[in-house]
């Protein structure tokens, strides 16, 4: 026969319980976490393109645009280099043929497809 101390060693401590609880909670959430992001991956880069196309452009006396001798049009610029433009730079963002695009340097904004900055990087 057991006795009532060996009964309480294997009862659950209301604290424990309360533990216990928070423990699957915070996993619950986590899981719930995890499969709506994973759900929302496939959309998640879609709009980020399509949202800079209709972001608005960088403007004439943006700072970074100064900083970076953004240009609207490259031919403009006694930097550039013959043929390169934001078009066919690597940190362009805009759909090919599209006008105006994102650049990865001006996040919310969007370049013209013919313009150039000093950080111009080719295409790989
Ligand atoms: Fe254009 Fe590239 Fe400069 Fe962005 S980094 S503004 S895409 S040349």
């Amino acid at each position: 026969m057991k006795s009532d101390n060996d009964l309480d060693s294997h009862r659950v401590k209301p604290e424990e319980n309360r533990v216990q609880y928070v423990i699957d909670e915070g996993r619950r959430r986590l899981l719930k976490n995890l499969a709506l992001g994973m759900a929302l991956m496939p959309i998640a880069g879609a709009p980020l393109t399509a949202a800079a196309a209709d972001a608005p452009l960088v403007a004439a006396d943006d700072p970074t645009g100064k900083a970076l001798k953004y240009v609207s049009d490259a031919s403009k610029s006694v930097d550039s280099k013959p043929g390169s433009t934001c078009a066919n730079c690597k940190l362009y963002q805009g759909a090919a043929g599209a006008a105006q695009g994102g650049c990865l340097l001006f996040p919310g904004k969007s370049v013209k497809s013919t313009g150039w900055c000093i950080s111009w990087a080719a295409q790989t």
